[in-house]
């Protein structure tokens, strides 16, 4: 039988180290979060594979490299505030809170958002807080976030989202005109008006489908 725990450290040394992951807290919130647990029941063998995989409702598991760059990039540390746009499975929820002080998530799927909170409590998280939703909208009550990270695609890094982010926050996007390729941008807000943005590459989210991502009218698949 495939030894699980054996698997998420090598994956951790292979796809994340190896490939320039370097922020120690990532590292060890990956070699500790058990990803088996978010993966559909009998996807268990694969949950450590270099890859996205199914979770329902047409959506997935992001690669785990993708989820450690993401993380990595927003510059997540202890103690901060973070939301996180697009639950899906909530694996990267659980990852940010290991290093975070507090998560706020939303995920638009009521049936994924119910799946991911079960498996919080399973786990014991109780620094994260789910909300089913529009995520482009952000969660008003709980800015200012240091950090904001979305994990679907969209048109446009929305305002909402960077209105909501503390002096000195980072937000981590995929955006781009077509609905399943993206660039990856990092916004940084750097006073109450002004934003800096890095672009850290070319990507592949499913659609954020939203007041300020695409409209509702995508194909069935989403
Ligand atoms: N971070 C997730 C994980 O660790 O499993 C992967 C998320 S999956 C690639 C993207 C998710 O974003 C999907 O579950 C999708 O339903 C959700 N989504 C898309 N648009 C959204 C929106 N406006 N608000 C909230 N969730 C949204």
């Amino acid at each position: 039988m495939l030894d699980l725990a054996y698997a998420r450290h090598r994956m951790v040394d292979n796809q994340l180290a190896r490939r320039g992951i370097k922020d120690e807290n990532v590292l060890n919130a990956m070699r500790d979060v058990p990803r088996e647990e978010f993966v559909e029941p009998g996807f268990e063998e694969f949950a450590y594979e270099d890859g996205p995989l199914p979770i329902g409702e047409g959506q997935t598991i992001s690669q785990p490299y993708i989820v450690a760059l993401m993380i990595e990039a927003a510059g997540i540390k202890p103690g901060d505030k973070v939301l996180d746009v697009g639950t899906g499975s909530g694996y990267a929820a659980a990852v940010m809170a290991r290093i975070a002080g507090r998560v706020h998530t939303i995920e638009r799927h009521a049936a994924l958002g119910e799946t991911a909170r079960r498996r919080f409590e399973k786990l014991g998280f109780d620094n994260i807080e789910l909300r089913i939703g529009d995520g482009t909208r952000g969660w008003p009550e709980a800015a200012p976030f240091d950090a904001v990270i979305v994990a679907a695609g969209g048109p446009g890094p929305p305002q909402m989202l960077m209105d909501q982010l503390d002096i000195g926050g980072r937000l981590v996007i995929p955006v781009g005109p077509e609905t399943h390729s993206q660039r990856l941008l990092k916004i940084t807000r750097t006073s109450g008006t002004k934003f800096e943005e890095e672009d850290l590459g070319g990507v592949m989210f499913v659609p954020l489908i939203g007041e300020q991502g695409w409209g509702e009218q995508r194909p069935a698949s989403d």
